[in-house]
């Protein structure tokens, strides 16, 4: 019996988006041992942006934050992996380009500490309303 698989959500973000670093990006991800089971370019409105990040409306950086996040299109996806959200945590890297590790997404594609490049849930309860908030059914196929 191989080990149990979970999912977690990520986006590209508008930086590394317009960027053209999707394919590389999505390439490592791969290549970490994830499977793209979820995936659209879309485009956040500033209102959903704000409802995505709510749970940092009282920072201060959260206005920018918004503005950035619905400034160009995403990739959204959901991937399938042993350990999802924390294993993707990881291949990301900190959210500071300037403490991420080598070898890291952000490490390699990240311009500041707000355009980071990409986005990753940090609980399995945040990767299952983040995908829902994006993906409103999603069908899964088979790796075999
Ligand atoms: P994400 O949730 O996007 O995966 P994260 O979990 O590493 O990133 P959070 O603390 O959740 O970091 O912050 C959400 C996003 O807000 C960051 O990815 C970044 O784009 C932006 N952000 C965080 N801290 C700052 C800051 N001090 N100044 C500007 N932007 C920030
Ligand atoms: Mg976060």
């Amino acid at each position: 019996m191989s080990k149990k698989t979970n999912t977690t959500f990520t986006m590209i973000k508008p930086d590394a988006f317009k960027d053209g670093n999707s394919g590389e990006i999505l390439a490592m991800i791969e290549k970490a041992g994830f499977r793209i089971v979820a995936g659209k370019v879309t485009q956040l409105s500033l209102e959903k942006a704000g409802e995505f990040y709510a749970v940092h409306s009282q920072r201060p950086f959260y206005k920018d934050l918004c503005a950035y996040m619905s400034s160009g299109p995403i990739f959204a996806a959901i991937l399938e992996g042993q350990n999802a959200v924390e294993r993707y945590r990881k291949l990301i890297g900190a959210t500071d380009p300037k403490n991420a590790e080598e070898g890291t997404i952000r490490k390699k594609f990240a311009r500041s500490i707000e355009a980071n490049a990409v986005h990753g849930s940090d609980s399995d309860e945040n990767a299952d309303i983040e995908s829902a908030f994006f993906f409103s059914s999603f069908e899964q196929f088979s790796a075999k």
